[in-house]
């Protein structure tokens, strides 16, 4: 992967104060690699290798098909399909289904950006906290975070083990405060929506309830949950 595609401007992540600043990170990184792998990346035999190698989840494959032009996606997906043909279906050798199960399992768990994002989030995090050490204007930006979502706050807390004690403890505080109080914040919320399904509630104000079910779910996963998907039958 490029060097390039992948350094993002930290201060400027924190600027919009909207929501968890490092999905905002994550969404950015996305974005520039899922445009990256559909374009230049197309003439680069290095990332092919690695692009069949490693495939993609379902998240990232959608996020390409989203971004990449169609033939862009059928192109990789040639030499990606060959190359899964080659792993599980091997022309010799005895039929082995422990290493048949084990070579499928394999595949279902790698993918291209999500090994590419875990190595620059680690090194996006260790720039985020020297910032954060030295610059105070950054310090307050911070402090004036939305919310860190459930994952993120264990992100950082991994990369923040390596802070001074003294430093760590005031960061400690800051970003806690700022994954605490969000989660308390929700979880409020959804209690209310589910109250308001009550026949005492009829009339009720449904305050800042109604999207918490969305709210929660995006808190512990990362992802705003997509509720458009048509399952048939449902439990309403
Ligand atoms: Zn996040
Ligand atoms: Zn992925």
């Amino acid at each position: 992967m490029r060097e390039d595609i992948c350094s993002i401007p930290i201060n400027d992540v924190f600027l919009p104060k909207d929501g968890c600043p490092f999905c905002r990170m994550r969404d950015m990184l996305e974005d520039r690699m899922a445009v990256y792998i559909t374009g230049a990346a197309m003439m680069e035999p290095d990332i092919r290798i690695e692009t069949n190698r490693l495939g993609f989840c379902q998240e990232h494959f959608n996020q390409i098909l989203a971004k990449g032009h169609k033939l862009s996606v059928a192109l990789m997906l040639e030499s990606l399909l060959k190359q899964v043909q080659e792993e599980i279906f091997p022309e010799d050798g005895k039929p082995n289904p422990k290493k048949i199960a084990a070579a499928v399992h394999a595949r279902e768990h790698s993918c291209f950006v999500c090994d590419n994002l875990e190595k620059n989030t680690q090194h996006l995090m260790g720039s985020f906290l020297a910032l954060w050490r030295k610059d105070p204007d950054f310090r307050k930006l911070y402090r004036e975070q939305d919310h860190i979502c459930l994952t993120h706050y264990g992100a950082v807390m991994e990369a923040a083990q390596k802070l001074p004690k003294k430093e760590f403890a005031e960061f400690y505080t800051v970003t806690t405060r700022l994954a605490k109080q969000y989660l308390e914040t929700v979880t409020g919320d959804v209690s209310h929506f589910c109250q308001m399904f009550d026949y005492r509630s009829v009339g009720g104000d449904w305050g800042n309830s109604v999207d918490a079910v969305e709210r929660a779910i995006t808190w512990l996963t990362t992802r705003q949950p997509i509720t458009d998907q048509d399952s048939g039958e449902k439990n309403r």
